[in-house]
């Protein structure tokens, strides 16, 4: 077990966007509250709450109209949609709302086989469908299925979206570029082994890029073990600014600009 870290306290004025959380998968509203709170403390000012079924997203909308700062996603993930017939028609419902900035979070995962392939794939098309259609950006998430995504997303290039949570290396982040996405770095980057993750993050343009927690998980090095929440995007951040060789404020200020244009 790795020591645990101190999360640098960013020098006050620096504004973090923590591109993607799930708030609402800590039930108890206390705390939650003591969440948001801490994340204030360490410079993260705003945050893209993001749904992973129709409940969570209703959440997710309901939340950000109560707390500044907070902005909110509506989708299916790929690991909960065998429910798309039953969840679908609300979801793009709510999707067209003004009250939701972004669709997804969705995409393929092919390491967790609960819904087969073709299931994934009609439902990630449906976001991408919603995506064009709204103009807002899609949340893609990628586990083991990285040739077959690349395969479908070719179909509806240019996409507006989002490669969250990235985990490969140089290759497949050009590949995100030629299609357009954004790709947004979390905790798996600050992880020992992940020499090729943190490549391909030095060579994503500025303007491409994002920075999120994915909490309550992957939780950045100093921290694994622990419950990840957005008061610890600073270590990542660090991690990002070492390798693009930039300051600290001046890559939180890159992702955070990125992040208002997409969730406006
Ligand atoms: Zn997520």
């Amino acid at each position: 077990m790795s020591k645990e870290k101190e999360v640098p306290l960013p020098e006050p004025g620096i504004k973090i966007f923590d591109s993607h959380a799930h708030i609402g998968l800590e039930k108890d509203i206390e705390k939650q509250e003591q969440i948001l709170q801490r994340a204030a403390e360490y410079g993260v000012t705003r945050i893209l709450d993001v749904g992973i079924d129709l409940a969570s997203s209703l959440e997710a909308c309901e939340r950000a109209k109560t707390h500044e700062g907070l902005s909110a996603s509506a989708g299916l993930h790929p690991n909960d949609c065998g429910v798309f017939d039953e969840e679908w028609p609300e979801l793009e419902a709510l999707g067209m709302t003004p009250g939701i900035v972004a669709i997804g979070e969705t995409g393929l995962d092919f390491y967790r086989d609960r819904v087969p392939e073709r299931d994934q794939v009609r439902s990630l098309e449906a976001h991408l469908d919603l995506g064009k259609r709204t103009g807002k950006p899609v949340i893609l998430h990628c586990r083991d299925a990285f040739e077959r995504m690349v395969e479908v997303l070719k179909e509806w290039s240019p996409v507006h979206g989002i490669l969250h949570c990235f985990t490969a290396g140089p290759k497949e982040a050009a590949s995100c570029l030629d299609l357009g996405l954004y790709v947004s770095f979390a905790g798996p980057l600050t992880y020992k082994k992940n020499e090729h993750l943190r490549e391909a993050a030095a060579l994503v343009p500025d303007h491409r890029l994002l920075t999120e927690t994915d909490a309550p998980f992957l939780s950045p090095q100093g921290k694994r073990g622990r419950r990840n929440e957005p008061s610890f995007l600073p270590l990542t951040i660090a991690c990002m600014a070492e390798v693009r060789k930039q300051s600290f404020a001046h890559c939180a200020k890159l992702c955070a600009q990125n992040a208002e244009s997409l969730f406006e």
